[in-house]
């Protein structure tokens, strides 16, 4: 009986968990969609159907650069596969980047404009 119950309870805490997981990293990634759109720039959400693990955003910005961007959220870390995405991007010499806060999106717009003047 007592092991039923906390079963339950952990059940319910790791649902809670996740929702609010996602729920912020969903914000820093509507956050992000947001800051690029200010500078002049778009982003579209990436999907790869059949390949997991890539960029959740790909964001053209006005001065012709394009990142692919993932978005995290606080404490969030890559994944094996999202790893392996990071470095074929780096290999490519393709713009990547991983965000994890707001005030890191801050940042990434900072340089990015800075780059582009
Ligand atoms: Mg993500």
């Amino acid at each position: 009986m007592n092991f039923h119950v906390s079963t339950k309870i952990i059940v319910v805490q790791m649902f809670f968990t996740c929702i609010l997981r996602g729920m912020r990293e969903k914000e820093v990634e509507v956050y992000f969609d947001w800051a690029v759109q200010r500078i002049g720039g778009r982003t579209w959400k990436f999907t790869s159907p059949g390949r997991k693990g890539v960029a959740d955003r790909i964001a053209c910005l006005p001065d012709g650069q394009t990142w692919f961007v993932e978005l995290k959220t606080k404490g969030g870390r890559l994944s094996e596969l999202q790893k392996l995405f990071e470095m074929d991007m780096m290999l490519l010499r393709q713009n990547y980047a991983c965000l994890w806060t707001k005030e890191q999106v801050d940042a990434f717009i900072t340089t990015v404009s800075r780059d582009s003047r």
